[in-house]
């Protein structure tokens, strides 16, 4: 379902915006920076009776961006677009959107539209209608509402489908049509929650490319705020990624910041397969596909002996489980460059060398570190 109030309410022009846009000089990245972000959490705090859903969330979000909240089910992602949206109040701190204080202001006052997974279209309208039908609500007239649906479907890549009933769409094209339902109200802020959980893989990873580059083009127009659970999909689609766990940010970054410099063990272990090693005092963790496994004999200059324990083929690389004779178990994955299904499950058992670079290892934030602090 697509919700909230579009574009009713007096924000200061963005820059980059959808004024300056035709204005041809000063649409320049340089100045969508400097401007004020599109949206800014400060020190927000949700609780429904004893359950802290958001506790303490402080955030900013770029105008243009793609950002992504990444976590586990329970972790307060969908809390978090609720307050952004006004469905919810936060019990205490702030929400900015463009600048400007909404913590107080209902859902139809904000610049911001949703987009949830489950998004019924009514079945007995046509494309175009359901598209509209927000619009139509709020009284807008015909010629104006139809020429905006219209608009929008173009939007979503799929222009002339409007005379068409629902079911006369595949499921990805559906999903579109809820989300030209949501961009027909031209909101500054676009919350999407979850909205390809409902598509099977293949459709899936069609649909995160084409959301993605339907973001590209209006990104001088809109920043979208992406909730999912699946580290592949935030990592595919995003600008910068925060990653939650218990109503906390546990990090926020680049996509390869989140990968390759996990900040603590619990991002390390959420966002891909992570070898936790000791070193020292210190926590460290690499990369599976970082490690290169030898043949017992190679020569290797820092290489750690270790003995195969499991083997599993996954078609385009093998995981390989290694017990390494000082302790630790690593995972490792190999591309099948040449190597096939036969000559993966034959290494079950042997003895092998695992070596990797220093500098693919992550030093991690430690519970002890924090717990040590006053
Ligand atoms: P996510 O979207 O990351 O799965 P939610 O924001 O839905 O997480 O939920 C965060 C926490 O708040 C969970 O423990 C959830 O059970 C609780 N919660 C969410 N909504 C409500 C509600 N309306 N009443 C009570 N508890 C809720
Ligand atoms: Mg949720």
């Amino acid at each position: 379902m697509a919700s909230g109030g579009g574009s009713a309410i007096d924000l200061p022009t963005p820059p980059a915006g959808r004024g300056a846009r035709h204005s041809g000089d000063d649409a320049s990245p340089l100045r969508a920076t400097e401007a004020a972000p599109a949206l800014r959490l400060s020190d927000v705090r949700k609780t429904y009776g004893e359950v802290v859903a958001v506790d303490g969330l402080t955030l900013d979000v770029r105008a243009g961006e793609f950002f992504t909240m990444l976590g586990p089910s329970g972790s307060g992602k969908t809390t978090t677009l609720r307050v952004i949206a006004g469905f919810e109040l936060a019990d205490s701190g702030a929400v900015e959107l463009y600048g400007v204080d909404m913590t107080r202001r209902p859902p139809y006052e904000r610049p911001v539209n949703t987009v949830f997974q489950d998004y019924a279209l009514f079945p007995h309208m046509s494309v175009a209608d359901n598209v509209a039908y927000g619009l139509r609500v709020r009284g807008m007239g015909k010629r104006e509402r139809e020429q905006r649906a219209k608009e929008a479907l173009e939007m979503v890549r799929l222009p002339g489908t409007g005379a068409r009933r629902p079911n006369q769409l595949s499921g990805g094209q559906r999903q579109r049509v809820a989300l030209a339902r949501a961009l027909v109200n031209r909101p500054r802020v676009l919350l999407l929650d979850e909205p390809l959980g409902a598509l099977d893989l293949k459709l899936r990873q069609q649909m995160q490319l084409e959301l993605k580059s339907i973001q590209r083009d209006l990104s001088e127009q809109i920043t979208f705020i992406y909730v999912t659970h699946d580290q592949d999909e935030a990592l595919t689609m995003s600008d910068r990624v925060a990653v939650f766990s218990d109503g906390r940010l546990e990090q926020v970054g680049t996509p390869g910041d989140i990968y390759e410099r996990p900040a603590n063990e619990f991002v390390a272990g959420f966002v891909g397969t992570s070898n936790v090693i000791e070193r020292g005092a210190q926590v460290r963790t690499v990369r599976p596909e970082k490690i290169r496994m030898l043949a017992q004999g190679e020569s290797a200059a820092r290489a750690l002996p270790g003995v195969v324990r499991d083997v599993g083929y996954l078609g385009s690389v093998t995981r390989y489980t290694v017990e390494l004779d000082r302790g630790e178990t690593l995972v490792v994955l190999r591309q099948n460059l040449d190597t096939s299904a036969a000559d993966a499950m034959r290494q079950l058992g042997r003895r092998v060398l695992l070596e990797w670079r220093e500098e693919d290892e992550a030093v991690l934030e430690t519970k002890s570190e924090e717990e040590q602090e006053p």
